[in-house]
């Protein structure tokens, strides 16, 4: 059987999301017999040579895809980037009552205890300053929230505080359907970034990053693996006795095996990751983001029945968030997009209205029908 005859549905669902059925198929393989083993990765022993084949490649193409410069780990971790929202701040925010190590190359409130700053753009970004909370000191360095977060901060609302240990941002935020162009350039303060959701979409401008993270569910692979990419530099920061799982720099020390690994995800992630190489990479995934945004944006601006929930100029290439007229109306273009077979369309459970997520393995075939969609219905209720 070949994915030609398996009925897929049109799968706009904010994560876990689409994958190349391309992926899938080769997944089958390694479902049963990988590589004429006789037995499924998922029974593989992960100390085994063959699955370090498989842990050793998926690393590789993620190095080699986000173009990570030497002097930075490439983590393979679990907890999803919920549990990044603390182990960021347990690694990198160093000791209450001991200055940064920015603060001591910046000379800002040297004396000071050591604080992150974040910049609230949605609920993600929230849950994170949360737990930084729990953790040790931060602030809020900007917040569109008295705006329901409809946009991102303009660069003269932002004030970081150049002491900062880090200063934490949502590339993308899958809620609000914001996105940031540029990322906010702090200064000599790296950036923590939660890029969930556009991972492998855009270029990550490495010179000033601290650390990466993003749950694979979206735009890297299957649930249950998390990447964290983090400045091998920045990890020395972390108390000593700091449980062992939550460490970076244990993983680091063990390649991501310190424990049992999510083999399964990280093989599909690896296949993922191959399919995205195939077809030219980042680049050639932005370029095709920045297509498949704009033909549904097209829509969405034309006549006035459809409207875009964010400000035009922070609006986000991954996921398009947008009201019909009325919560009726909203229902109802629910209900004819199910039946032709277009799925995960419902906006998130706390703001409502529609949203169409669309990663890497969205194919511009599906938002053309969704587009069709869109055209015909405002062309009878308009
Ligand atoms: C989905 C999402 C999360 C939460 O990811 P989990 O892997 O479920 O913990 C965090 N941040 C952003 C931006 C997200 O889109």
């Amino acid at each position: 059987m070949t994915a030609t005859s398996v009925r897929r549905v049109f799968n706009f669902g904010a994560g876990p999301a689409t994958l190349p059925a391309e992926v899938l198929e080769q997944a089958r393989e390694g479902l049963l017999d990988w590589g004429g083993r006789g037995l499924s990765v998922m029974e593989m022993s992960h100390r085994s040579k063959e699955y370090e084949a498989i842990h050793g490649e998926a690393l590789a193409s993620l190095r080699r895809l986000l173009a990570v410069p030497e002097g930075f780990v490439v983590l393979l971790l679990q907890g999803g980037a919920s549990l990044q929202f603390a182990m960021v701040p347990m690694n990198l925010l160093g000791p209450a009552g001991a200055a940064s190590a920015a603060s001591a190359a910046s000379g800002a409130s040297a004396a000071g205890a050591a604080s992150a700053d974040y910049l609230l753009t949605g609920s993600w970004s929230k849950k994170a300053l949360a737990d930084a909370r729990r953790v040790g000191a931060a602030r809020v360095a900007a917040s569109t929230e008295d705006e329901g977060f409809a946009r991102l901060p303009r660069p003269e609302e932002i004030d970081l505080d150049p002491g900062a240990a880090y200063a934490h941002v949502t590339s993308n935020n899958t809620i609000v359907g914001t996105q940031w162009r540029e990322l906010p350039d702090a200064g000599v303060v790296p950036l923590a970034i939660d890029a969930s959701s556009d991972v492998l979409a855009r270029p990550v401008p490495w010179e000033r990053v601290g650390v990466l993270y993003a749950g694979a569910q979206k735009n890297l692979g299957p649930a249950g693996v998390t990447l964290v990419v983090v400045r091998e530099n920045l990890t020395a920061r972390a108390p000593e006795d700091l449980p062992a799982m939550l460490d970076y720099r244990r993983h680091a020390a063990a390649n991501s095996l310190y424990n049992t690994p999510p083999c399964w995800s990280i093989y599909v992630l690896g296949l993922c990751c191959r399919w995205v190489e195939e077809r030219g990479g980042v680049a050639a995934m932005e370029r095709a983001a920045e297509e498949r945004a704009a033909i549904l944006y097209e829509v969405l601006d034309r006549g006035g029945f459809y409207r875009g929930t964010a400000e035009p100029a922070s609006r986000s290439r991954m996921n398009v968030t947008f009201r019909l007229p009325s919560e009726e109306l909203e229902r109802r273009l629910l209900e004819e997009a199910a039946a032709a077979g277009m799925i995960g369309l419902e906006g998130h459970r706390s703001v409502g209205g529609l949203r169409a997520s669309l990663y890497n393995a969205m194919p511009r075939e599906s938002v053309e029908a969704l587009v069709a969609l869109l055209r015909d219905f405002e062309r009878r209720y308009g």
